[in-house]
C-alpha cells in the first residue's frame, strides 16, 4: 500500500465542501448513481463498438445499508478504473475541478440555489462521509483490483484490493452526524426521487427502485393517450388529470425531452412555483424550472430532460444563457401552436377548458410578444348571451369598429340599455383582461370600451335634453348638476345628462384609460390609491327621483338634499362600494324617507 497527497493547493477544501454544501447534502446520492450510470453507459458504448468483451451479466446499480458497520456502499458493474485512472480521476481531477468550483463561488452564500445544482459529483460523497473507500477493477483484460481510500485530510492510500468483479464499489463510512443516510426509508427517498427515471436498474439491499422508462424518450408517435396520462398520474399521484399536454423532442440547436401538461384547477397560488421537474440524462436535477422557462408557463407540469442547460451556475447566468433562452422560446412556440391547433380543430374542447388555461394565454400575451403574435387571435371572452367569441369574430357580426364590454357577470341597468339597442356585450371578470385588452388594441386592428366609460349616445336620449336657460341663465341640467354637487365629494366630476333609460337614477363612469389604471391598480393591490381619479357620476335628468329633488330644492331643501344623497349611495352600493357604515347610514336614511311618505 503507498501513500500519497492529495494533487490540490488548498489543505482545507474538503472540510469547506462539507460546510458550503450542508444544506443540500442529499445530491451525494444523486451524483455517485450518476457516476456509476455513466460507467455502465461508457462499457455498453464499448462493446458496441466490440472494445470491450460481453458477458450475459445484466448491467445494475446497487446500494447496500450496512447498519452495523455504518456504511453505505454504491457498486456499479460497468468499466471500472485502473490504478492509473484512479489517480487521474479520482486524485486529481475531481479535486481541481472541486477547486475551481470552490474559487469561483466563494462569494456566494450558503443559501444560494447554486449550490444544490452544482454536479460536485464523487467528492459531494465527502458532505456525509468521514471517510470514503473506493475498489474497482477496470474492464480492460489483465487489470488488477485496484483500493484507494481517503479520510477526508489530503492524502489518501491507493494500493491493490481484494479480488473483485468488474466495475467499481463505493463505501461511505457515515459519522453519527450522518446517521439518517444508514435509514433504508431514507435511502429509499432519495433513490426514488433522483434515480426514478435512471436507465439502468438499481436496488436498494437487493430490492429494485426503478422500473419506470421515462415516457419523453419514446417517439410521441409512439405514446398512446393512456400512457401520457398513466406518466402524469406517476408525477403527480395526487392530482386530477391534465387536460392536455405536449411532448417536445428536440435534437437542434440544443437537445430537449420532455412532456409538459396543462392541469386542470389550478389554484390561484399554484400559478406562483414551476412544478416542472428537471432532468439532465434522466437524472433528478430539480422538481421546477424557475429560472429556466418563463414566468407565465409556471402553471404547467411534467418533465423536461435536457443536457444542454447547465446545471453549474447561478440563476443569473441561467436567464442570459443563450441555449436557456431558445429552449424557452422553443416551448413558448410550442405551446402557442398547441392551443391554436386546439382552438381550431376543437372549439368546444377549447372553451370547456378556456378557463384553465386563461391565465397562461394572457400572462404569455403580456410578457413575449412573440407568443403574444400567435395567440392574439385566439383569445376569446363571453357575450351576455353566453357564447364565446373572438374581438374579430365580434367585429366581423357588429355595426360600429367598437368593442362593448362589461364587468362581471352580472345584470345591471346600463347594460340593458345597451342589449334593448341590440349591441353585443362582452363580460370580464378577471382584472387581467384591462391590460391584455390595452396589449391586443396595439397589435390587432380593434378598440375595446368598457359600457361604463363613456357618455355613448347609446347611453344618451339627446331629444329630452334639459338645455332651456331660465331668468338666470341656468338650464335644468345646471341647476341638477348644482344640486348634487353641493352634497357630493369635491373630488368627483358631477354631470346632469339625459339619458336613453329613465328607471337610472345616477351612474359612475370612469374614462377608459383610467379604468384600465385602476384595474392595474387592482392587480398590484393598490385600488384605493385610484378611488376619484378619471371618474365622474352622472345624474339622470329623465329620473322622478332626480327630478323631486330638483323640485324640492326650494321648498324641502333638507328633503331635497337627502334624496340626492340617496340617489348617489344607491349607485354606490350598485358598486359595491360602500363600507359597513355606510350602509347603516343609507339605510337610516331610506327608512327615514319612507316613514316621511306614510305619515304624508
Ligand atoms: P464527473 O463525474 O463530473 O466527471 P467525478 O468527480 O464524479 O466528476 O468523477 C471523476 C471521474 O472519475 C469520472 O469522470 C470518471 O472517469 C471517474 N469515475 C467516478 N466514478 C466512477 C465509477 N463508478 N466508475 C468508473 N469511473 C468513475
Amino acid at each position: 500500500m503507498r501513500k500519497n497527497s492529495l494533487s490540490i493547493h488548498s489543505e482545507n477544501i474538503l472540510p469547506i465542501i462539507k460546510k458550503w454544501l450542508y444544506s443540500s447534502r442529499d445530491i451525494f446520492l444523486r451524483e455517485l448513481i450518476s457516476n456509476a450510470t455513466d460507467a455502465i453507459k461508457k462499457l455498453r458504448i464499448l462493446r458496441e463498438c466490440g472494445q470491450a468483451s460481453d458477458d450475459a451479466t445484466p448491467l445494475e446499480i446497487h446500494v447496500r445499508i450496512d447498519k452495523k458497520a455504518g456504511t453505505l456502499t454504491i457498486s456499479d458493474n460497468g468499466i471500472g478504473m485502473t490504478e492509473e485512472e484512479v489517480e487521474k480521476y479520482i486524485a486529481q481531477i475531481a479535486f481541481s475541478g472541486a477547486e475551481e468550483f470552490l474559487a469561483k463561488y466563494k462569494k456566494e452564500t450558503d443559501a444560494d440555489p447554486i449550490i444544490g445544482h452544482f454536479g460536485l459529483g464523487f467528492y459531494s460523497s465527502y458532505m456525509v462521509a468521514q471517510k470514503v473507500e473506493l475498489k474497482t477493477l477496470s474492464f480492460l483484460s489483465g487489470s488488477s483490483p485496484v483500493f484507494w481510500t481517503c479520510d477526508g485530510s489530503s492524502s489518501y492510500e491507493i494500493g491493490p484490493s481484494e479480488p473483485k468483479e468488474r466495475g467499481t464499489d463505493i463505501v461511505l463510512h457515515l459519522g453519527e452526524e450522518s446517521a439518517e443516510f444508514l435509514q433504508e426509508s431514507k435511502i429509499r427517498e432519495l433513490l426514488d426521487r433522483y434515480c426514478s427515471f435512471m436507465p439502468d436498474p438499481i436496488f436498494l439491499n437487493g430490492k429494485p427502485i426503478n422500473n419506470c422508462e421515462p415516457l419523453w424518450t419514446k417517439s410521441p408517435s409512439a405514446c398512446t393517450n393512456q400512457e401520457y396520462l398513466e406518466f402524469y398520474r406517476k408525477l403527480y399521484p395526487m392530482k386530477e388529470d391534465p387536460l392536455f399536454w405536449i411532448h417536445l423532442n428536440v435534437d437542434y440547436p440544443f437537445r430537449l425531452q420532455g412532456i409538459l401538461y396543462f392541469p386542470k384547477s389550478i389554484q390561484q397560488l399554484e400559478h406562483k412555483v414551476s412544478k416542472v421537474m428537471l432532468f439532465c440524462n434522466r437524472v433528478f436535477v430539480a422538481d421546477n424550472c424557475n429560472d429556466i422557462l418563463p414566468d407565465y408557463m409556471t402553471i404547467l407540469r411534467g418533465a423536461i430532460d435536457s443536457p444542454d442547460i447547465p446545471l453549474n451556475v447561478s440563476r443569473s447566468y441561467l436567464q442570459i444563457d443563450q441555449k436557456v433562452q431558445q429552449l424557452g422560446a422553443h416551448i413558448s412556440k410550442k405551446i402557442a401552436d398547441k392551443l391554436t391547433s386546439l382552438f381550431k380543430t376543437d372549439r368546444q374542447a377549447y372553451i370547456a377548458n378556456f378557463q384553465e388555461i386563461e391565465w397562461l394565454l394572457k400572462l404569455g400575451l403580456l410578457h413575449d410578444d412573440k407568443f403574444r403574435d400567435r395567440v392574439k387571435e385566439i383569445l376569446i371572452w363571453k357575450n351576455t348571451t353566453g357564447e364565446w367569441t373572438t374581438p374579430q369574430e365580434y367585429l366581423d357580426r357588429a355595426k360600429e369598429k367598437k368593442i362593448y364590454y362589461c364587468k362581471g357577470a352580472s345584470a345591471s341597468k346600463i347594460r340593458q340599455v345597451y342589449q334593448d339597442r341590440g349591441i353585443e356585450l362582452l363580460t370580464t371578470t378577471n382584472p387581467i383582461d384591462s391590460p391584455v385588452m390595452g396589449a391586443l388594441e396595439l397589435t390587432l386592428n380593434v378598440k375595446f370600451q368598457c359600457i361604463e366609460s363613456e357618455l355613448d349616445e347609446t347611453l344618451v336620449d339627446a331629444s329630452r335634453e334639459k338645455t332651456l336657460l331660465d331668468s338666470d341663465g341656468k338650464s335644468i341640467a345646471t341647476r341638477i348638476a348644482d344640486l348634487f354637487r353641493a352634497e357630493l365629494p369635491k373630488e368627483l366630476k358631477i354631470e346632469a345628462k339625459s339619458l336613453a333609460s329613465d328607471s337610472i337614477a345616477g351612474l359612475f363612469l370612469v374614462d377608459e384609460q383610467m379604468r384600465r389604471m385602476r384595474d392595474f391598480g387592482l392587480l398590484t393591490q393598490e385600488k384605493k390609491d385610484f378611488a376619484h381619479i378619471g371618474r365622474s357620476f352622472v345624474v339622470n335628468t329623465n329620473n322622478k327621483l332626480v327630478q323631486a329633488a330638483h323640485r324640492l330644492a326650494a321648498a324641502k331643501p333638507d328633503l331635497s338634499k337627502r334624496l340626492a344623497l340617496q340617489v348617489y349611495d344607491l349607485a354606490r352600493l350598485s358598486q359595491k362600494e360602500l363600507e359597513q357604515d355606510e350602509i347603516e347610514q343609507l339605510l337610516a336614511r331610506q327608512q327615514a324617507l319612507l316613514e316621511e311618505l306614510v305619515e304624508g
